[in-house]
């Protein structure tokens, strides 16, 4: 029989479910994701050997110029490959997610496609503030992690352990990751989450030496830790030949994976409940919870790349239901619009390869589609899988022009692109004054958006400087407000209060997403009663946007099913543009409690319910004591123990506010906890970076809100008013 051909193993691979495994890495940065993915394709004969892991030669999954000179992997890059496992073969892919927090939109999508993710923790430094920010998002995705303890040889070259201090090190971080299980895995996970040494669910080893082991393998091959300690005594010829011999990286990588993360059959059983809420008892619920490849279409886009050369669009996601095949016309959800797919790819290692059609269960590709990410794809209208939310939002802002005027209408398409490629990016397009504002998490993150539209879109563009983007909301109830409608026709009552701290927190750290309540949702108002929202407020929820709500609290208004969508989109109106500096709001409950309404459709049109109910909800939050509030974050700074002091005074100058110091002597480290306001931090990286020699560094822990002191907020109004131009007075 003539051997068959890597292209044809992948075409029969995608047809048995059983036997595939979608994945993702995941890990705070440098933690070594890069160089395992590396080695991992290296060893599959997918790149060439030499190049693997060294960095010097360049990184083969790295696609973006700006990342090679900043050692991030800022996109997640697919990989596909094949392993054998017993007497089988699996198809395994996998992705490589971005280390650094700025970017965690792109980790969250990742999320979303696959049912696995293998979580590189450094040996040396432990958990660090993103590693648990990653087994958050996998957890909220019900994603199951498994544990690589990575940079083995530190704590044998550097630390020089010995074997029974390596296996104390090896404990503490198992017993922290589990500790993260248990506190972020709902009930029934938290036990079957946690990894365990012993079954394998933990691999340790180094991913740039490419070598890895865990217990079971251990116990195969016969290997104990005192083998290991003396494997850096070896030569680098002789160590390269034992491990490849006795601990090779893939194969105890890919067995962890195939062992112990679930095949997509398996994982959609649990994981659709959770991230698609219609009806699970139809046709089209039962596909997606058995994976159908004969059922109704059902793919979520992931990942947008645009081809830099030709513009083109690829979207990468998940095909949870039916088969995907070349010319097959589909429906886009959120677009709603009906598209030709032009063709469906798989990766083969970092190619794609076009097929003539793909079965659920699969990671893939498809052009011909112009969909947002997160947007869902089907045949027929159905409803949409659960908006992708992210931990982080956008905060600071800023204004971009081209600088050369003929340029104009070129960097109004990147601009586009780039909000495509990163959800995590807002962009708002002024064609009029050619002055275009970008928002993104950080001041890094957009650093690299704008070197990106310099040197990969070749677009000259010129920046302001960052601004930061503040909140309001208020501090009490409002009395009930009527808003007329100009035709005088129509009148709307309504009410504003705080929205409850516990439901606001559910919002915030994305266990309710964002909604507009067609038809009664059941499984919505269980959510909201769990959260300790009384059943009966629970039904009247219209919308929930940007961590407010609206809720109709009428009853018997005849018409009112007709104007309800009018008065959600002046709620929206009002949320993304408040009163006192048209800042978005946050935190506000919206009631509408009565509404007269004229008995004739053509005067109760948007023109006339609009401004009427924006009016109202305007005239309660007046009344409700309105505040700005801004945004601060939660930072964890580290650094060598003699830098402590300039560390401390660089926070205390930046309005910090400290929270905790721990000192680690036997490794001469310090890390130090703070909040500070964003509009405080604007050159911080250069300021740490000169007082200490460039020898500390700062990763975000957290994001949140809080009021601007009293004797800031008139100031700082006044400045958003002016520089926006609206009049001084409110
Ligand atoms: P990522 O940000 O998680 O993708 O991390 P990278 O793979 O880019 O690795 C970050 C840095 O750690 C690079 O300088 C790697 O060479 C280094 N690194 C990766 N794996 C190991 C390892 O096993 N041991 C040591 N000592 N360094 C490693």
């Amino acid at each position: 029989m003539a051997k068959e051909s890597r292209v044809d193993k992948f075409k029969r691979l995608i047809f048995q479910q059983k036997n595939i495994r979608n994945v993702c890495t995941s890990a705070h940065i440098h933690h070594g994701k890069t160089a395992m993915t590396d080695n991992l394709l290296a060893a599959a004969g997918m790149m060439a050997a030499k190049y693997a892991g060294d960095l010097d030669k360049g990184m083969m999954t790295w696609q973006h110029t700006d990342e090679q000179e900043r050692l991030l992997t800022v996109d997640a890059a697919n990989v596909s490959m094949v392993h054998q496992y017993g007497d089988e073969e699996y198809l395994i892919n996998l992705i490589d997610t971005p280390g650094h927090v700025d970017f965690s939109g792109n980790v969250t999508r990742a999320m979303r496609a696959v049912d696995g993710t293998i979580v590189l923790v450094c040996a040396s430094e432990g958990i660090m503030p993103q590693t648990e920010t990653v087994v958050k998002q996998a957890i909220r995705e019900r994603v199951k992690p498994t544990l690589f303890i990575n940079k083995f040889d530190r704590l044998i070259k550097e630390l020089k352990l010995g074997p029974e201090k390596m296996q104390e090190r090896v404990v503490k971080i198992i017993t922290n990751f589990n500790m993260l299980i248990e506190k972020y895995a709902e009930k029934d996970y938290k036990e079957k989450w946690k990894v365990n040494i012993a079954d394998g669910s933990v691999a340790f080893g180094s991913a740039r030496d490419n070598w890895a082991l865990s217990a079971p393998f251990m116990k195969k091959k016969n290997i104990a830790f005192k083998d290991i300690a003396k494997i850096y005594d070896m030569s680098e010829e002789e160590r390269k030949a034992w491990t490849w011999e006795n601990a090779p990286l893939y194969e105890v990588i890919l067995d962890m994976v195939i062992k112990h993360h679930p095949n997509p059959i398996d994982a959609q059983k649990y994981r659709i409940p959770k991230i698609w809420h219609g009806e699970l008892e139809s046709e089209f619920g039962k596909d997606l919870l058995n994976c159908n490849p004969n059922g109704a279409v059902a793919f979520i886009i992931t990942r947008i790349i645009v081809d830099s050369r030709t513009g083109k669009e690829i979207s990468v996601g998940r095909l949870f239901s039916g088969t995907l095949k070349q010319g097959m016309e589909v429906y886009l959800n959120q677009a709603k619009v009906k598209q030709k797919i032009q063709q469906v790819y798989i990766y083969d290692g970092i190619k794609t390869e076009s097929m003539k059609e793909i079965p659920a269960g699969n990671v893939l590709a498809i052009a011909g589609v112009t969909g947002d990410a997160s947007e869902t794809i089907t045949v027929e209208p159905e409803t949409p899988f659960e908006e992708i939310t992210h931990l982080f939002e956008p905060v600071v802002t800023e204004a971009i022009e081209a600088k050369n005027p003929a340029d104009l209408p070129k960097l109004i398409l990147v601009l586009k692109q780039v909000a495509k490629e990163d959800p995590s990016i807002q962009v708002k397009i002024n064609e009029e004054t050619g002055q275009h504002l970008l928002s993104g998490m950080g001041e890094l993150h957009l650093e690299i958006i704008a070197n990106r539209i310099r040197t990969e879109k070749k677009v000259q563009i010129n920046t302001s400087p960052p601004i930061v983007v503040y909140r309001e909301t208020i501090t009490k109830a409002s009395k009930e407000f009527p808003g007329r409608s100009p035709n005088k026709h129509n009148l709307f009552f309504i009410k504003v209060e705080p929205l409850e701290d516990d439901i606001y927190n559910a919002f915030r750290s994305g266990e309710c997403g964002e909604v507009r309540v067609k038809k009664r949702d059941d499984r919505l108002v269980k959510q909201l009663v769990a959260l300790g929202v009384s059943h009966d407020e629970g039904r009247q929820y219209r919308e929930i946007y940007n961590d407010c709500v609206f809720l109709d609290q009428t009853r018997g208004i005849v018409a009112i099913g007709e104007v309800i969508e009018l008065i959600m989109d002046a709620f929206e109106q009002v949320v993304d543009q408040g009163p006192l500096a048209r800042e978005p709001c946050t935190k506000l409950k919206v009631s509408l409690m009565d509404a007269k309404l004229h008995e004739d459709a053509i005067h109760r049109g948007p023109a006339q319910v609009i401004p009427a109910v924006r009016d109202a909800i305007k005239l309660c939050m007046y009344d409700a004591k309105p505040v700005l509030f801004e945004p601060l974050q939660h930072l964890k700074f580290e650094g060598p123990m003699k830098f402590m002091a300039e560390t401390n005074s660089i926070i205390q100058s930046k309005r910090g506010q400290l929270m905790n110091v721990e000192q680690e002597a036997e490794l001469d480290h310090v890390s130090i906890e703070a909040k500070m306001p964003v509009s405080e931090m604007f050159g911080l990286s250069n300021d740490l970076r000169s007082a200490t020699e460039g020898r500390a560094t700062f990763f975000l822990v957290d994001q949140l809100f809080a009021q601007v002191p009293r004797e800031l907020q008139d100031k700082i109004i006044r400045q958003i008013r002016q520089r926006k131009g609206l009049s001084e007075n409110q």
